[in-house]
């Protein structure tokens, strides 16, 4: 009975102590993607700080004062790699951070960057300049290799929450099983040869070679460089000669380009899909999960054979 109510004060000290003890990790995350996963894995253990919010463009992204004052605060940093982020290494040092840095991609099977990437055949090199794609993300079996990359950064940074994080890490990994199976299941039912789709910049690689549907796109792997009349007029002529049925919008840019050829091509818009960040809370990408959802129900609704 005595060491029964010992074992009871010590637990509700414990419990008091609890907030003030489990100062949570603060993780700065470069885009929204990243900083949901983290958050995902991290539950209330994480304090984390996205620099590109929601529907910004992490290609392009010019950090602030602010950016860096959040990486001097931070314990882990966390980044997708691949050449995605061009800035970050400049503001790192720009920071003084000195911890360590979480690269989400590593242990991806790279796909290669532009030049090999024959799709919209350009001859000039404005286009990125990346070795490979960045937007690993688009296949959720990369997104598993994410969420395993971000669990190791964050048990090294809070060993003390390890049990916690990789229950959350156990959660996690099951949710995005789940929507893999979905999307395969969704474009089951559509023929590989009408599996065609038009986005404003190349960013669907992944989940084009893992899913098995062809992305075109009149802008390269990076949203840095605009494109051509040439892009331009040989995107249409494709469009044409292929019977391609609607084109897609993304968050992230601007949308009169696709306006422009789903005009001059009759392929109509078919919706905005989300491709390298999410909505804001409100909006219909709210998470990675949410994200590739959206993205699947705006294909096939596209795609599906008339019935
Ligand atoms: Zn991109």
């Amino acid at each position: 009975m005595k060491r029964l109510f010992a074992v009871s004060v010590t637990a509700a000290l414990a419990l008091f102590a609890l907030p003030a003890l489990a100062e949570p990790v603060k993780v700065v995350a470069t885009f929204t993607i990243l900083g949901d996963m983290v958050r995902q894995i991290g539950g209330d253990e994480v304090a984390v700080t996205t620099l590109v919010g929601p529907d910004g463009d992490a290609h392009v992204y010019e950090p602030t004062p602010a950016d860096a004052r959040a990486l001097g605060a931070a314990n882990l940093v966390v980044v997708n790699g691949l050449g995605m982020e061009g800035w970050i290494d400049r503001l790192v040092k720009a920071s003084g951070y000195k911890g360590p840095v979480t690269v989400t991609s590593s242990g991806v099977k790279p796909i290669a960057g532009e030049e090999e990437h024959g799709d919209h055949g350009h001859e000039d090199h404005d286009h990125g300049h990346g070795a490979f794609d960045p937007h690993a993300w688009q296949s959720v079996a990369n997104a598993k290799i994410y969420a395993d990359n971000i669990l190791k950064g964050l048990v090294a940074a809070a060993p003390d929450k390890a049990a916690t994080l990789r229950a959350n890490h156990a959660a996690y990994e099951a949710k995005l099983d789940a929507v893999e199976a979905e999307i395969k299941a969704a474009l089951k039912p559509i023929p590989r040869k009408d599996r065609k789709i038009v986005t404003s910049h190349d960013a669907f690689g992944y989940y084009g070679k893992t899913y098995g549907v062809t992305f075109l796109a009149p802008v390269g792997m990076s949203t840095e460089a605009e494109a051509s009349a040439g892009d331009i007029a040989r995107m249409i002529r494709q469009i044409k000669k292929e019977k391609i049925k609607a084109v897609f919008v993304e968050n992230i840019a601007d949308p009169r380009l696709l306006e422009q050829i789903s005009r001059e091509t009759g392929a109509r818009i078919g919706g905005r899909v989300y491709s390298d960040a999410l909505s804001a809370a409100d909006g219909p990408a709210a998470t990675y999960i949410d994200m590739m959802r959206h993205n699947l129900a705006q294909f096939t609704r596209a795609l599906a054979p008339a019935s």
